[in-house]
């Protein structure tokens, strides 16, 4: 595996029966991580179609972990009734960095990213214009464009622990 990128599901705080199959992990509200249909090597081919599709031109070899939350969000005005909480995004961090282990990377830019980055990265892809994650919603000073490196400073801390 080569990377880990991190989403919001734009549902509610359970997972829907499709985020089982476009993500590889899931946060609950609890922060508990649920296993989707497939696992993280099912990426290491796409071309079979049993793969876990979370980031359109960059699915192969990227694990999809994603916080089940932002059904209804439009803004940081208007963020809706689920904005994922404390507990969801310290369990996402926390189990991004063992995966991290797990697949033997080390926490960059390369190797944890946000959805949001990806589609900056892919103009071109269907990742492009993704808003995952550009918004902590207990951290709101947190700008769309620094949300990424908040995230790899936690995933850091917890790599580090
Ligand atoms: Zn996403």
């Amino acid at each position: 595996m080569k990377r880990i990128i991190l989403h919001w599901t734009g549902g509610k705080y359970t997972p829907s029966s499709t985020d089982f199959e476009h993500y590889h992990f899931l946060v609950d509200k609890c922060g508990d991580i649920l296993k989707g249909k497939y696992t993280p090597e099912d990426n290491l081919n796409c071309n079979d179609g049993k793969y876990a599709a979370h980031c359109g031109g960059f699915n192969t070899g990227s694990i999809g972990l994603s916080i089940c939350a932002m059904w209804g969000y439009q803004s940081p005005k208007h963020i809706g009734d689920y904005p994922f909480v404390r507990v969801q995004g310290e369990a996402a961090w926390s189990y991004c960095a063992t995966l991290l282990k797990k697949y033997n990377l080390k926490p960059s830019k390369d190797t944890v990213m946000t959805h949001y980055e990806v589609g900056k990265m892919l103009p071109k892809s269907t990742s492009a214009g993704k808003i995952d994650i550009t918004y902590i919603p207990y951290e709101p000073t947190i700008s769309a464009d620094e949300a990424g490196d908040y995230i790899r400073n936690k995933v850091r801390w917890y790599y580090e622990r």
